[in-house]
């Protein structure tokens, strides 16, 4: 969904459900929701320097979805799991080995 979130640092957010405390051969996703936040910076679909791309933030949230982390080290500044993105960054549209 698009809506409003309090930070407008952040672009977007996944909440997953499932089953995570137990054994691992009963471990379970059950679910995802995601929000992209509707801050007006937020909302292009194109290289626009200006913006942030959906696409772009929306293949990294899906990897939250499946049960992906963020990666913070600046080493792994252009993988699609990286934690921070910037306006009309477009690199990580894809899942592809850069
Ligand atoms: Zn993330």
């Amino acid at each position: 969904m698009f809506d409003y979130y309090p930070d407008n640092n952040i672009i977007a957010v996944t909440v997953v459900w499932g089953y995570f405390t137990s054994s691992p051969s009963i471990m379970e996703i059950k679910e995802f929701d995601i929000l992209f936040n509707a801050d007006p910076d937020n909302d292009g679909t194109t290289e626009n320097t200006n913006v942030m791309d959906l696409q772009n933030i929306a293949t990294h949230e899906l990897g939250h979805g499946i049960g992906l982390d963020d990666l913070y080290e600046d080493i792994c500044y252009m993988e699609t799991m990286y934690g921070y993105s910037d306006y009309g960054e477009v690199t990580k549209r894809g899942l592809e080995y850069r």
